[in-house]
Parts: structure tokens; C-alpha cells; sequence
């Protein structure tokens, strides 16, 4: 396995590091290294997903669906104090007990039954270090194949816990593209996928960037009401040609 990508136990939304601005020339179509180059000039390296291993990452990726990081920090401080964030405790622990430590996260229930799914998974594989062996499209069929399991989430755990090279596509992402023209928002969240993986290229430690920048963007700048007047990217946003 390659090294672990996320150790720090921030929250993954940092707070917004300016430094120096990179104003694209308006005659510039968008594309994803050109984001990428624009957004990280603007927001600077971001440190990003927290957990302490692999398979804190896994869990914090079942917890989050649905629900702010600030309830999965509750919910996996719980999870530490009850000395039960490892695969071996966790199997051990009958699901209404998990399901009253996560409680913080949401919808504990559902996510104690998925997490128990991934955990009998992984034991079944052999734990996560087995992991390393599997080539990445049947690590990411397998993944798909646990109930609880969908395409973001086994993305979140391709890419931040087994540092495998696969972008992840989430809501943030979605608007981001789609408000800057880049894509017209019907895409299938496969093809999005590769089509930033082929386009951008860069590998895992680019992927998980270009994730974390995007988010930092759409929580600083490109939220549900755009503040697009000091945005590095107004000059080739088609939101804002369209809004003119
Ligand atoms: S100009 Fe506005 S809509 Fe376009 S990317 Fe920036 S914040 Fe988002």
C-alpha cells in the first residue's frame, strides 16, 4: 500500500489560506488543470480527510454521508473514547451499541448496519492491508458490492484511505463544474469521473487535492448563493456571463 494519505485531525474544511491570485485572461475556456492551477493558487495545499489510519477513514466515510463533518467528529470521538475504532472491536460490537455511539452522525441506525457491512467485508478480505493487492476497478466493484456502499463513498475510500488514483465526485463538485461550463450537469457520475482523471491527470495526492479545493471553494465562495465578485475565476465562469 502507498503511504496513507490523511493524517491530521483537523476538520477538513480549513480555514481559507489567501495567497497570491492568478486571474485567468477572459478569453480562457475552463478546464480541469486550469482550475485546479486557479484554485490552489487561491486557496493554497490543503490538508485533508482526517483519521488516524485506513480504517478510521473508511468509517468517517460511512459516517459523513448525509450530514456535516463537525456530527462524524462527534460520532468517531465516541468511537475512540469506547476504544472501538479498529476492525476487530468494531465487528465485536452488536450494532444497537454502535448505533448509540455514531448517534451524532445521523441516521445511527442505517449507519451501523453499513458499517458492520464494510467491516465484515473487510474481514472477510482478509483486513485492509490485504487490500493492497487488488487492482483498482475490482477493489472498487467489490466495495460497490457492500450494502451501504455507493459510488461517492467507495471513491472517498479508493482515494483516502487506500491512496488509490480516482477522483471523487460529489455535490460540491457537481456545482462547481457545472456553474463554471465545464460540464453541463447531467453527467453520469462515472464518466465525470474518468473524464477529470484522464483530464487532469496527476495521480491520488492531485485527485485529493483538486477534491479538497473544490470544497474549500464551495464553502468560501461558490456556495448555494455564489459571491462571485471576488472570485478567481469570474472572468471564464459561464454562471456569471449568464447572470450579466
Ligand atoms: S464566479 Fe461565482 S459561480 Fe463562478 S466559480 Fe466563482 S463563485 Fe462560483
Amino acid at each position: 500500500m502507498k503511504p496513507f494519505l490523511g493524517r491530521s485531525k483537523k476538520s477538513p474544511v480549513r480555514p481559507v489560506k489567501r495567497v497570491r491570485i492568478t486571474q485567468p485572461s477572459p478569453t480562457e475556456k475552463p478546464t480541469f488543470p486550469r482550475l485546479y492551477s486557479a484554485l490552489r493558487d487561491h486557496y493554497g495545499q490543503q490538508d485533508w480527510w482526517p483519521g488516524d489510519s485506513p480504517f478510521e477513514v473508511m468509517v468517517g466515510a460511512i459516517l459523513t454521508q448525509n450530514t456535516a463533518w463537525s456530527n462524524v467528529e462527534k460520532a468517531l470521538a465516541n468511537l475512540v473514547a469506547a476504544d472501538v475504532l479498529s476492525l476487530t472491536h468494531m465487528l465485536r460490537l452488536p450494532e444497537p451499541d454502535l448505533a448509540a455511539l455514531i448517534r451524532p452522525a445521523g441516521y445511527f441506525n442505517l449507519k451501523a448496519r453499513r458499517l458492520q457491512n464494510l467491516c465484515r467485508w473487510l474481514h472477510n478480505c482478509g483486513g485492509v492491508m490485504a487490500l493492497s493487492s487488488w487492482e483498482t476497478g475490482r477493489l472498487r466493484d467489490a466495495l460497490l458490492g457492500v450494502n451501504g456502499v455507493g459510488m461517492e463513498t467507495a471513491d472517498d475510500i479508493l482515494l483516502y484511505a487506500l491512496d488509490r488514483d480516482v477522483f471523487v465526485v460529489d455535490s460540491y463538485t457537481r456545482r462547481f463544474f457545472a456553474r463554471i461550463g465545464i460540464i453541463d450537469g447531467g453527467d453520469a457520475y462515472d464518466s465525470l469521473r474518468a473524464t477529470v482523471e484522464r483530464e487532469l491527470g496527476g495521480g491520488a495526492r492531485v485527485f485529493a487535492q483538486f477534491h479538497a479545493l473544490i470544497i474549500a471553494h464551495g464553502k468560501a465562495l461558490c456556495r448555494k448563493k455564489p459571491l462571485c465578485d471576488t472570485c478567481p475565476l469570474r472572468s471564464i465562469c459561464a454562471f456569471v456571463r449568464a447572470s450579466a
